[in-house]
């Protein structure tokens, strides 16, 4: 069992949802997979909830879980079981199942990671065998406060983002303001202006050595809440 309370409490609530779902027979695929991703709390959610809602009420388990595409901390995986497989989407605080693999997609979803057109996002629909297998291991590091991932760009206003022209913090310097040549922001274009100059000049993206603590405790020092809506 790994150490993390949390992650343990998840583990006995899958296992709790597998009872009802998955037949004596395939148990044991069903927990090779638990067992498999028992350190990996982003997986666990992903089982949680295939097990607590299954799907189309087929009662299989979960054999598979393939990671399709990323975006800024947030993933579509495909999880199979014995006879169909469905795509999740994935962040840090959120699994929610979109349908079964290969189905056309919200335009919203289609858009955020970058397709034009469901034939696009097709293209990138590999045979299930084919497509790699999320690791075992927790997620790559991720930004404590906005949830990108490394060599991504922060989301905009996170507290951890570096500015580029005076290396501080760019939720706090003063560089929005003397870039834009004016003494206070309070319209949207003006940020939209700043974005513009802030990309000319090249945004930094997030390394973990930006991490000035701990992740995770972040919060709580800076008392600042620019990513709110991505924090958990
Ligand atoms: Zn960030
Ligand atoms: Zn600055």
């Amino acid at each position: 069992m790994p150490e993390n309370k949390e992650l343990q409490q998840l583990i006995s609530e899958i296992k709790l949802f597998m009872k009802y779902a998955v037949s004596d027979a395939q148990m044991g695929a069903a927990e090779a997979v638990l067992h498999k991703y028992r350190n990996n709390s982003r997986i666990l959610n992903l089982l949680r909830e295939y097990y607590l809602a299954l799907p189309d009420a087929r009662e299989e388990p979960v054999l598979r879980i393939a990671k399709l595409v990323q975006h800024q901390g947030v993933s579509l995986l495909v999880v199979t079981t014995s006879s169909v497989s469905y795509v999740y989407v994935s962040s840090a605080q959120q699994i929610v199942l979109l349908g079964e693999y290969r189905a056309e997609l919200e335009p919203e979803v289609l858009e955020y990671f970058g397709f034009d057109s469901h034939e696009d996002f097709l293209k990138i629909c590999l045979p299930v065998g084919d497509l790699e297998e999320c690791v075992p291991g927790s997620e790559p590091t991720i930004c404590p406060a906005c949830g990108v991932s490394e060599g991504e760009y922060h989301l905009l206003g996170c507290s951890i983002e570096i500015c580029p022209w005076c290396e501080g913090q760019l939720s706090k310097c003063n560089c929005r303001f003397e870039q834009l040549e004016v003494d206070a922001i309070d319209e949207e274009e003006q940020l939209e202006e700043f974005v513009d100059l802030l990309t000319a000049k090249g945004r930094i993206p997030f390394e973990q050595e930006q991490v000035p603590f701990y992740p995770g405790t972040s919060r709580g020092l800076d008392g600042d809440d620019t990513a709110g809506e991505l924090e958990q």
